[in-house]
């Protein structure tokens, strides 16, 4: 990984604005709250980005009719906790448990590499990835990021 201190904040608001247009031809609001807005951790900023583009994507594209996607980050302890949380129709419970394997999609087109690589790049950065979902009570999944890992 190309280790460097990243501010937690700005990387939320640059890769929204990259999926601002998709989530607006959705139906698509998006909120965002960054509390503390100067919270900085080492990371790879460039795969921490195509974590969250996944899973604003995977977010969106889930909320065929429209809804809310929302995007926090928090300081925990030692860690940034990022949340992204949709209002669309959540998750089976026997999908629930494929949805980090490779090349598992349920949707026509996918290819079902999104969350493989988030899971995976979550890893690299010593961090834990969890998803809380239920049909009907949309998906969250929570990012949980040291904020200096210990081979940065
Ligand atoms: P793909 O998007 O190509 O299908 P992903 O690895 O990104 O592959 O996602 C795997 C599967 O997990 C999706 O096909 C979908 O069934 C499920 N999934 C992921 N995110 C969500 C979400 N926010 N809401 C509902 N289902 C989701
Ligand atoms: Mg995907």
């Amino acid at each position: 990984l190309q280790w460097k201190r990243t501010s937690v904040g700005q990387l939320l608001e640059h890769t929204v604005r990259l999926v601002e247009k998709d989530a607006e031809d959705a139906g698509v609001s998006i909120q965002i709250h960054i509390d503390p807005p100067d919270l900085e951790m080492e990371a790879d900023g460039d795969r921490l980005a195509q974590v969250l583009l996944n899973l604003y994507l995977n977010a969106i594209q889930a909320m065929e009719g429209g809804g809310t996607l929302r995007i926090s980050v928090c300081r925990e302890g030692e860690s940034a906790v990022v949340s992204i949380q949709d209002t669309g129709p959540g998750i089976p419970k026997d999908v629930l448990g494929r949805i980090f394997d490779p090349y598992f999609t349920t949707k026509p087109r996918g290819v079902g590499l999104g969350l493989a690589i988030v899971h995976r790049v979550v890893e690299a950065h010593q961090g834990e990835v969890t998803v809380h979902s239920e049909p009907g009570s949309g998906t969250r999944f929570v990012l949980r990021l040291p904020l200096r890992p210990t081979d940065s």
